[in-house]
């Protein structure tokens, strides 16, 4: 494209499409990308841009993955999508069947959907009913952890943090949930217990109206990028079981290995009973996700009144996505994602650590293939993400914190690159 055209696109990007979480009347610059593939990013003006973000968790093999790209041409040969309603292919079936063998045992029924936010809603609404079908009309209530990020719809949003989640501008249409304080331990603190205090005296007081407790394993990403203790968790699983509470495990950030395991709470050897994933699912190629449920919960909905689950949305299973997904868990199973994760971790926690104790650095932290400098100010997100382009780096800090979780593909000398641009841009 000749600069005037780029220009062209530019200028209208900017009169007329929203992008995410942004203003439009003075909207920060987004850049041209037009092509991708393994861990770069290819700019409109030629530049190349190594991946440190997995477009959001997403890419975990990379971009332009001939085995995903050969899945994705057989697939539409065969079909695109249909109607889940009555029917079914072997693409859901396979991917369920993975799933199923990937994810705690206890799990046993997979409802797909199109976004992590509406797995959250399924999720939500499968807790819902679970006691509605028991007669448990009182149970209409979420217990969460604050410093949480479950999604941007309605139901989603109403467990995200009150604070992030801007719950004040949505007061009178969120339903109203109880908030834990976020857990104190950091992952490898020697366990106290008063860092279970407050969730437990919540849940305790009003586990009568508390249908589910809902969070996000071990990470906590978009609303913190916060790294806790395992062991909360194994709290968190006893006093559900304690109050007769379901646990909702959301996994769609820390799922297909980011954190060092294939899902987040194998670190705390509990299985929940709702888990929603996303996210890294099909590789980034096409937006599906699911929820996976118990068939205690699911014989409890379908024995109940109206006796089906209240939920179907229009691209339920796509086939597209379904092949693709499966392509992309079976890539995962046939590399040594372990031992990558494990490289990625050391390396992070070597090169970031020179940034640790410096005055305008507050934490750095990192778990698998997570690398995280928290600082004492609010980044300035353009200026920031400006000197990274020029460092050839794509990295997009929020709020206080500048992050990583670069393709599990990711050689050394790549990774060196993007741990140098943050040391550099922190002035580390
Ligand atoms: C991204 C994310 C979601 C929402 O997923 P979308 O696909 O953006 O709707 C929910 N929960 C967690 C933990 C996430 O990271």
């Amino acid at each position: 494209m000749n600069t005037e055209t780029q220009t062209d696109l530019l200028k209208y990007d900017r009169k007329h499409i929203w992008h995410p979480y942004t203003s439009m009347l003075d909207p920060l610059p987004a850049y041209p990308v037009v092509s991708a593939k393994g861990v770069r990013l290819t700019l409109e003006d030629g530049r190349e841009l190594i991946d440190g973000m997995s477009s959001w968790w997403a890419a975990i093999h990379g971009y332009n993955h001939p085995e995903l790209n050969k899945a994705a041409k057989q697939q539409i040969e065969a079909m695109s999508h249909i109607m889940f309603g009555g029917l079914t292919h072997p693409p859901a079936v396979e991917l369920a069947s993975l799933l199923l063998k990937l994810t705690p045992e206890p799990l046993q029924k997979v409802f797909f959907s199109d976004s992590g936010s509406v797995s959250v809603e399924v999720a939500i609404k499968m807790a819902l009913q679970y006691c509605y079908s028991q007669g448990l009309r009182k149970k209409d209530k979420l217990l969460t952890i604050r410093s949480g990020y479950n999604g941007d719809t309605f139901g989603a949003m109403a467990v995200c943090d009150p604070v992030t989640g801007m719950h004040k501008i949505f007061r009178g249409i969120l339903p109203l949930h109880y908030f834990a304080e976020a857990p104190r331990c950091r992952y490898d603190d020697k366990w106290n217990d008063k860092y279970i205090e407050n969730f437990r005296d919540l849940i305790n007081a009003h586990h009568d109206e508390i249908a589910a407790v809902i969070l996000e394993p071990v990470v906590q990403g978009a609303g913190g990028m916060r790294i806790y203790s395992p062991q909360y968790l194994r709290y968190v699983r006893a006093l559900c079981d304690e109050y007769d509470v379901l646990l909702i495990l959301d996994e769609i950030a820390t799922g297909f290995g980011r954190t060092g395991t294939m899902f987040a709470c194998e670190q705390a050897g509990i299985s929940p009973d709702i888990m929603c994933v996303g996210k890294a699912l099909t590789n980034g190629y096409l937006s599906l996700a699911a929820t996976l449920t118990t068939s205690n919960v699911s014989d409890a909905i379908s024995s109940g009144d109206p006796g089906v689950f209240m939920h179907g949305p229009t691209f339920m299973a796509n086939p597209l996505a379904c092949s693709i997904a499966s392509a992309s868990i079976q890539l995962l199973l046939s590399s040594p994602w372990q031992e990558r994760i494990r490289r990625i971790e050391k390396q992070l926690k070597n090169e970031l650590s020179s940034c640790a104790g410096l005055p305008q650095v507050a934490d750095v932290r990192v778990l698998g293939a997570i690398g995280v400098v928290e600082l004492n100010q609010p980044v300035d997100i353009a200026a920031a993400q400006k000197q990274f382009v020029e460092k050839g780096v794509w990295i997009r800090p929020f709020g206080n914190l500048i992050y990583i979780m670069p393709p599990y593909i990711i050689e050394e000398k790549d990774l060196r690159q993007l741990t140098s641009a943050i040391t550099e841009v922190v002035g580390c």
